[in-house]
């Protein structure tokens, strides 16, 4: 009895732990203060294997091993960064020795990068995207338990196939739907039309529900650049000159953040019907935080040849929209990728 209960204590010391890759990127989940009980820092400092000798909890659930691939804050995320790990993923989705993928990120534009990677790679291997909203340095720091959190999710059998995941602060959020809604606190992300998709419970993910299923993506392999779209901010009294420089700084498509339901302002209208003519593409999308911008409401989108964001917010539009222009430049073709993505 004895003899069994130590040959089953060693089978299981040897045992195979998933293989878990975190790809770094920086944000205040890396960042350093000058004191632990004050606001200041600067984010992106601390590289990635710090993080991860921060946490050796991860030894127990998996075999975790790090990249660094930038370390900024996440204000500064760009194109290029984003094809970088695009493609590293996919790379990392064909390697039989990688059971899952964690990303380190800043907090301000993990949205972004959560739906372009939704988009643009392809496998069942979970990847989780995770941060922190206090400094690596700061009292009661979030990182290390979103981290931790991050990687029991990327191990998590029933997280295959659920696509880019956001974990911040115990819950678990799908890309598309994601949005950061408060500035400090470290419960500063949700999904405010459909709900989290879960939360971590003990080691374990415990879901909810599966996110909007899609199978189409974006093959971006080998791109150095993506198409040029703007965001525009609309707001009482704004002028035609928010607009017009865009035509002659090579935007191929402009998101227009309306009011309410997607509404244009009337000094406004006739500059976005002049970029359909320029061949300029034009959705229309809203600065209200919740509810879809839908077609034909209080504009004719169909007479205008203007695209409905639906339930896209006007950063996520703009990388739907920077991704279809990559296959066509047909509005009702892109109409339909607004609709299903
Ligand atoms: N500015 C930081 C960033 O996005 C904020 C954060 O990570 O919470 O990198």
């Amino acid at each position: 009895m004895i003899i069994i209960a130590a040959l089953a204590m060693t089978v299981g010391a040897f045992a195979q732990k998933p293989d878990i890759h975190i790809l770094a990127t920086g944000g205040t989940i890396a960042g350093k203060g000058a004191a632990s009980n004050e606001t200041r820092y600067t984010a992106g400092q601390v590289a990635i294997g710090q993080l991860i000798d921060a946490v050796p909890q991860l030894k127990d659930i998996a075999d975790v091993t790090g990249e660094q691939i930038v370390n900024i804050g996440s204000q500064d995320m760009s194109d290029e960064v984003w094809l970088i790990l695009s493609e590293r993923i996919n790379e990392l989705m064909a390697d039989p020795d990688i059971d899952g993928i964690v990303i380190t990120h800043g907090t301000d534009t993990m949205e972004e990068t959560a739906y372009f990677l939704s988009l643009t790679t392809a496998g069942t291997k979970p990847v989780v995207i995770t941060g922190a909203m206090r400094a690596s340095t700061a009292i009661s720091a979030d990182g290390p338990a979103n981290i931790y959190n991050a990687v029991v999710t990327a191990v998590d059998p029933k997280s295959a196939g659920m696509g880019v995941m956001v974990v911040m602060n115990g819950l678990i959020f799908g890309a598309r739907d994601v949005t950061k809604t408060n500035t400090l606190n470290v419960q500063a992300f949700q999904s405010p039309e459909t709900g989290a998709l879960g939360h971590i419970y003990n080691n374990e993910a415990v879901y909810y529900r599966t996110p909007a299923e899609h199978d189409m993506t974006f093959d971006i392999k080998g791109m150095k650049q993506l198409p040029k779209v703007g965001i525009v901010y609309g707001y009482s009294n704004i002028a035609p000159d928010m607009v017009e420089p865009m035509f002659k700084n090579g935007y191929q498509g402009i998101v227009y953040a309306g009011v309410g339901n997607g509404n244009i302002h009337k000094d406004i209208f006739p500059v976005l019907e002049k970029a359909r003519r320029k061949g300029i593409q034009v959705v229309r999308s809203s600065r209200v935080p919740t509810g879809p911008t839908t077609l034909h409401n209080e504009v004719d989108d169909e007479a205008y040849q203007f695209i409905a964001a639906q339930q896209h917010n006007p950063q996520k539009s703009r990388i739907l929209l920077m991704l279809a222009l990559t296959k066509t430049d047909d509005w009702k073709e892109i109409q339909t990728y607004f609709n299903n993505l």
